[in-house]
């Protein structure tokens, strides 16, 4: 008998019952047995193999050993206060370490008993420690050949019941034990011979019990290849389904407006790059099927343009346009930007933000609904219901990151068919994750900069270094140029990192008593913060002293020197941001990376890279790389985050490739998604939306 798994309660489970039914269902998200079967383990042991204590070293891998606790000792003071179980094997002495749990685990263990201990030795102070490991009755542990052992993620009110992996183990073997026959197979055979996949049956089981190494590794492929094949059938025909059900506006004129500003109002020639971006929207928009493309473009490439000119290409067509960024300081900035360059030609653009209120509000507004103004720019407060366009055409979102895929979707029931969209980042997002997070969107690459324009100079300096620093910084600015000085946001309260950004402040006013300081935050009132930002875009102040506020957008050309002070807890994409403010101009620039003298492996990583490299890609990649796909900055805010259980981004690539080609043909041999050869797939692709985000939702 086969029978669906995904319908049967795990509560039915022997040994589960309601209560701890309850609790996975709680702490780790698992109602079914299917659940079950699809909660992999993060990591296998070979327990076989014990060590001894004293080969032990700081650089190795999860290891496991089995003796006694000698004794139990607490060190430390409020955060650091810890446990310490000093542990031996005869060969040696190994100290064991919870931060945590402190009475829990003393209670838990005993120094009579013998046990085997399982973890990653790491070196603290010059010695070496296991912290938090996992602990089992040695006489409990089987390490007769049993060859490799799943470990699977337990919580401590899961451990608390008696769910500790071992239990999960058993339950895995219980739900296959019950399984009769193989479990249905959820791709086709073609995919399955075409990609010489393990069958779903043979995978499930070598995943949770691997037969042997080599085995694990093809349940591994053909896990990751499932999972990565339906986020991008998915994502594939989402993207299908809404090119048959929206018609796009068809813009077939290149008119006075784009043709006046090319011969009038372009200060300098487009680069390769912006002429062969504005060829791909100009074909998209005139195609008849509605735009949505990505455009991606290291910072100061000269996306702003692109997006103008673009917008041109609506009013043309007697369409309005609309730019939105994520910030006041940003739209006042593209606002004022654009409105100079569009001067000569007649062409009417409005600001609104969150601060334009009363009888301006109105004016705006109203002009909006009767078509006189050409072109909006605007923040978030251009969403609102209020707010209705004659006959809007195109939009484009500025620094995509910082919006949701909801927000875009908001803006497409501004008229009656959605208005194209162009989406623009200058944060590069590597190939794999762009195919995942923004599969549903064509991408275009700006990937040149505007001639003449140097490098910007990278350097690490550790904060004892001081002199030197203001040495440097005094020297460019009796050469004229201006200096912003970054801090970071230390924490979570307002407070504390206002006090960081005060003291930064005045040491800064101390050094430079001949030049004028100005200072932004986010706790600013929006006037006096453009006050602020006013002094220093005028040259009346030589430095800004900052929190990241300026990272997004924010461009004085003059600037030439980027302080960023503790560099260390800066991420990687938001240290390139912040150095994207200078070098706009023609001078050397410099970037100068201020780190405390004591740096984790990671962050020395992360400030190397910085100095190494400027571009963007290669930056994101190592971000990627170094972080893992769930900390990249706007992921989260995506709203388009998948939750991927056994594929990973960073590590992936290749298998992402091969899954979407799958995907691809797929959808392409099958346009209306309904083919009977394909059934079992719309099955699949139909039961995982349910789990992750309702597409139909937002279209
Ligand atoms: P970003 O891509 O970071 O938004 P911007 O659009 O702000 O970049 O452009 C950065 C600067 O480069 C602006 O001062 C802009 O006027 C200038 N710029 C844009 N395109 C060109 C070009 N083709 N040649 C010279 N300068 C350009
Ligand atoms: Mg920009």
């Amino acid at each position: 008998m086969t029978f669906d798994l995904s319908k049967v309660d795990i509560k039915f489970l022997p040994g589960v019952g309601p209560k701890r039914a309850e609790l996975l269902k709680a702490e780790a998200g698992l109602s079914s047995f299917q659940d079950l079967l699809y909660y992999f383990p993060y990591k296998y042991v070979d327990r076989s193999r014990l060590y001894c204590i004293k080969e032990i070293d700081g650089s190795m891998p999860y290891i496991q050993i089995r003796g006694r606790i000698l004794s139990f000792e607490t060190v430390g003071e409020g955060r650091r206060r810890r446990l310490v179980a000093h542990f031996t094997d005869g060969t040696g002495v190994i100290d064991l370490v919870w931060f945590q749990a402190i009475k829990y685990v003393i209670k838990r263990y005993s120094p009579n008993e013998e046990y085997v201990v399982f973890g990653k030795p790491s070196e603290y102070g010059g010695r070496v420690n296991i912290a938090h490991p996992e602990i089992d009755k040695a006489n409990e542990v089987n390490t007769s050949g049993l060859g490799l052992q799943p470990n699977y993620n337990t919580t401590e009110k899961m451990k608390r019941s008696a769910i500790t992996s071992a239990a999960i183990q058993h339950m895995v073997a219980n739900v296959l034990a019950r399984t009769d026959g193989a479990l249905p197979e959820t791709l086709t055979p073609g995919i399955v011979a075409a990609h010489d996949l393990l069958p779903l049956d043979a995978a499930i089981r070598n995943i949770h019990f691997p037969s042997s190494p080599e085995m694990l590794r093809k349940a591994q492929f053909r896990l990751k290849f499932e999972e990565l094949f339906y986020v991008q059938l998915q994502l594939l025909r989402y993207t299908k389904e809404r090119s048959r059900k929206f018609r796009g506006f068809v813009f077939s004129r290149i008119g006075r407006h784009f043709n006046d500003f090319y011969s009038q109002c372009l200060p300098f020639e487009l680069t390769g790059a912006q002429k062969r971006v504005l060829k791909e929207i100009r074909r998209d928009v005139g195609s008849g099927r509605q735009m949505n493309r990505l455009l991606q473009g290291d910072v100061g490439s000269g996306k702003t343009l692109v997006a103008l000119m673009s917008m041109l290409m609506a009013l043309d067509n007697s369409y309005q346009a609309c730019i939105m960024a994520p910030t006041e300081i940003l739209a006042g900035q593209h606002f004022d930007t654009i409105s100079s360059m569009v001067a000569p030609i007649g062409i009417n653009v409005a600001l609104l933000t969150g601060s334009v209120k009363g009888k301006r509000r109105e004016a705006v507004l109203r002009g909006l609904e009767d078509g006189t103004v050409d072109i909006l720019v605007g923040t978030h407060a251009v969403l609102e219901d209020t707010v209705t366009f004659h006959s809007l055409g195109m939009v484009v979102i500025d620094e995509q990151h910082r919006f949701g895929v909801a927000q875009r979707a908001r803006m497409w029931r501004k008229n009656y068919n959605p208005p194209h969209v162009l989406v623009m980042t200058a944060t590069p997002i590597p190939r794999t994750l762009a195919m995942t997070l923004y599969g549903d969107l064509d991408v275009s690459v700006i990937d040149e900069l505007p001639p003449g324009r140097k490098p910007v100079r990278t350097i690490h300096l550790y904060d004892t270094k001081r002199d030197a620093l203001y040495r440097s910084v005094r020297q460019q600015l009796e050469e004229g140029r201006q200096v912003y000085f970054v801090y970071p946001l230390i924490s979570e309260s307002e407070k504390i990192d206002l006090k960081n950004l005060e003291a930064g402040y005045e040491q800064v006013r101390n050094a430079f008593p001949d030049y004028q300081v100005c200072k932004v935050h986010g706790q600013m009132k929006p006037g006096e913060k453009d006050e602020q930002m006013r002094r220093f875009v005028s040259r009346e102040c030589a430095i800004m002293v900052a929190t990241t506020v300026i990272e997004v957008g924010v461009n004085v050309p003059n600037a030439s020197v980027m302080v960023i002070e503790n560099a260390e807890r800066f991420g990687l994409s938001q240290l390139h941001q912040l150095r994207g403010r200078v070098g706009r101009g023609a001078d050397q620039s410099f970037c100068i990376l201020v780190t405390k003298f004591n740096l984790s492996e990671d962050t020395r990583r992360r400030i190397q890279i910085m100095v190494d490299t400027n571009d963007g890609f290669e930056i994101a990649e190592a971000d990627l790389a170094i972080r893992g796909p769930g900390d990249l900055e706007g992921l989260r805010q995506s709203g388009m985050a998948f939750d991927l259980k056994i594929a990973n981004l960073a590590r992936d690539g290749q298998i992402l490739q091969l899954a979407r080609d799958a995907a691809r043909s797929v959808v392409d041999g099958d346009p209306d998604c309904n083919a009977p050869a394909n059934a079992l797939l719309w099955r699949e692709v139909e039961r995982r939306r349910r789990d992750t985000l309702d597409w139909s939702s937002i279209s």
